[in-house]
This record gives C-alpha cells, structure tokens and sequence, in this order.
C-alpha cells in the first residue's frame, strides 16, 4: 500500500493510496470532534455507504452542496459553512472533502475560514482530484473575474485515495484524468510516461495495477514539488505544463467545451511544439509525447479557435506576471524547464500547430 508523505511548512501529512481505503477511512481522522462530510449528491449516492460504515463510531453529519464549477462560488461555502454552525460545529470539528476537485477545493476552503480554521481530510475520487488536487493545500472558489481566484492555502491533515471509486467515472471524466498523469511523466517521470505508452489497455480498462500506479506515482510527484515549493514561487510551477495555453483554450471557450484535463491536453501538445521551436526538444520526442497525449484522446473538435486569441488571453492570466509569461517546456520527456521572455511570434506559431 503506498504511503506518501507530504512535508510543508505548516503541516506533515501522508496521502495513502489503497484500493478500499474508504473502509478505513475513519483511522485518518484527527480528534474526537464531530465529522463534516461534503460531497455532492451523484458521489453521495454511489459511494456514501462506505463512508458512513466506517464513521459508525463518530459522530458525523452530511453536507451535501450543488456540483458544477459555475457552482464554486463562496456563496456555496457560506451555506455549507451556516449548516455547520446549525449542526453543531466547533473548533473541534473535523471535514472531509469527498469527491471531485471542486468538492475538495470547497470542502477545503470551508475547514481554512470555519471558526479561522479547522483540520480538512482530502478524499479525491475523481481521477484528476486523485492526482492533483487531493495533496498541496491549494483551496478556493471561482469569481466572476476567474477561475479559482479566491483562497487560501490550507494542508490536509491527510489524503485517502480510493482507486475503486474510479469504477463508477465516467469515461471522459476518466480521461481527462489521464492527462494529468501524462502531465507528471512529462515533468519528472519518464518510467510512468513509458507504462502510460506500453500499457494504454490496461489503463484505459481501469486495471488496478496500472491505476494504482498512476496515481501513487503522480501523488509522489505532486508531493516532492509541494514539499519543496509550498506556496508555488518556483519549483510549483512545473506543475503548470501544459496549463497556459490550456487555461487560455479553457476561457476562450468559456469552460464549457473542454474538461481541464482536455484543455491541459491540448496544452502539453503546443508547449511540445514551443519547445521544439525554441531548440530545447529533440523533434522526435516531441511527437512521442503528443502521440501518447493523443493515444488517450480524442478531445472535443477545436474548430473555430483562434490560436491569436489564446495567445492574447495570456496576458490577462494570473500566471503572467509583470507582464512576463512563463512557460514550462520540456527538454526531454522527465524533465522540463521554466522559461520566460519567449517570442510572441513562436508561441503563435506553437498554438496553431497544436490546434491543426
Ligand atoms: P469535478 O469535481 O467537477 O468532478 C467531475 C464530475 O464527476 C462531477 O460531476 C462529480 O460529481 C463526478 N464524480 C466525482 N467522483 C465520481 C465517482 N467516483 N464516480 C462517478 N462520478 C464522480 O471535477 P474534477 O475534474 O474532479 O475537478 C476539477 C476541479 O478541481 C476544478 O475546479 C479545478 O480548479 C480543481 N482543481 C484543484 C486543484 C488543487 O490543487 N486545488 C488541482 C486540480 C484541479
């Protein structure tokens, strides 16, 4: 059973990965205070019996909040936050984020503000919240402005990963999970962007090995970079691969096209092409790595994108700063590398090749 551990300034912490976890869910509970768990109803209803049969010794209540990232909005919080106040919570309380990456960046906010703070424990079930936005602390909802501009920083006291509740993702939610994996291969792991070429059936049949060994691999990734660049100054931003122009696709498509994980996709295959521009990646392993991202697609059709307005979106990200765009670009699959001050014309020419 994987075990990782997590070390940030604030906070030690394991993420455990384990088929069946849930059942045991209630050994990675901090104190005696009454559990919150938040979820959403299609979670709640496929997976909750498990939960509840391993909280029967505590006392706990149920919080259940609207899915949808037009729903990650603090006036959602606010209402988890009076129905805690209403049943019973204090300073002693515990929550349990349990389901996606917008339950757990809810769920996660919720236990940063309550009472100015109370533990969280990260239960991700979708693949991409399994690899990514279980473990690091980073918490928050959307305003009308942008994508999960207001937050805070909150470390888990623990995460618990169950890869059987992965049976019960859809396929493109599955997928779009893939990407992410993909995305950590790129940045550190080649063994892990090898299995993800060589074993494509196993992964996309949901074997438990193959799964359980992208996400323990992705989570040790994920956990090394958090541990050393909590508050995402430098080292963090690798994490990004794939993400500025994936984010800039997200928005001129008004989030409602493609899934994050799909847009990322989209990302790693034009920062493949920039790369390959800028003389950092060998021509052969750039298409290595968009024939492996493309092996586990397709993404919805990018008819109708203008490379000229992903471009102009950059800009206007969060990730710009003073006016410099930072890229994370390979320099061989395993290891990339951030770069700023890149010609404008190259990164045009990146995002139209990757929209072809
Ligand atoms: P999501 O939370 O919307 O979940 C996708 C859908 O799958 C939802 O309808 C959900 O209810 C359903 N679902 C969840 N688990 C299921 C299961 N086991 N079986 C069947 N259905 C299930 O989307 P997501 O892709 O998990 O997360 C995306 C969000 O995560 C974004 O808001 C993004 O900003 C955030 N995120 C945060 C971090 C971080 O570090 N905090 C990292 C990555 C992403």
């Amino acid at each position: 059973m994987p075990v990782i551990p997590v070390r940030t300034a604030l906070r030690n912490y394991d993420a455990v990965v384990r088929h069946g976890a849930l059942q045991g869910l209630a050994e990675h509970l901090p104190g005696a205070g009454k559990v919150f768990v938040v979820s959403t109803p299609d979670v709640w209803e496929l997976h909750g019996d498990k939960v509840v049969a391993s909280l029967a010794e505590r006392p706990h209540g149920v919080l259940l909040m609207p899915g949808g990232e037009e729903r990650k909005r603090l006036a959602e919080v606010e209402a988890l936050a009076e129905r805690m106040a209403t049943e019973g919570g204090d300073r002693s309380s515990v929550v349990v984020a349990f389901g996606g990456g917008i339950v757990n960046d809810m769920g996660g906010f919720l236990a940063a503000s309550y009472m100015r703070g109370i533990p969280v424990v990260q239960v991700p079930t979708t693949l991409l919240a399994q690899v990514d936005s279980g473990v690091g602390g980073k918490t928050g909802v959307n305003l009308a402005a942008g994508k999960n501009l207001f937050g805070a920083f909150h470390q888990p006291c623990a995460v618990v990963i169950d890869p059987q509740v992965l049976e019960t993702l859809p396929e493109r939610e599955y997928r779009a999970g893939i990407y992410e994996v993909i995305k950590c291969g790129v940045i550190a792991d080649r063994p892990l962007f090898d299995m993800l070429e060589q074993q494509r059936a196993e992964v996309l049949e949901r074997r438990a090995g193959a799964v359980e060994r992208m996400i323990a691999d992705s989570v040790r990734i994920k956990a090394e970079v958090v541990s050393s660049d909590e508050r995402e100054s430098g080292l963090r931003r690798v994490l990004n691969f794939g993400h500025t122009l994936g984010h800039a696709l997200e928005a001129e498509t008004g989030y409602a096209r493609f899934l994050h994980g799909e847009a990322v996709a989209f990302g790693m295959r034009a920062a493949a092409y920039l790369a390959e521009l800028t003389g950092m990646l060998a021509a052969a392993e750039g298409a290595r790595l968009r024939a492996v991202v493309d092996s586990y697609g397709p993404i919805p059709s990018l008819a109708g994108v203008a490379a000229e307005n992903l471009v102009a979106r950059l800009s206007r990200d969060k990730k710009t700063i003073q006016g410099r765009t930072h890229f994370v670009l390979p320099e061989e699959i395993g290891h990339v590398r951030v770069v700023t001050g890149i010609d404008p014309e190259l990164v045009l020419s990146a995002a139209r090749a990757a929209l072809e």
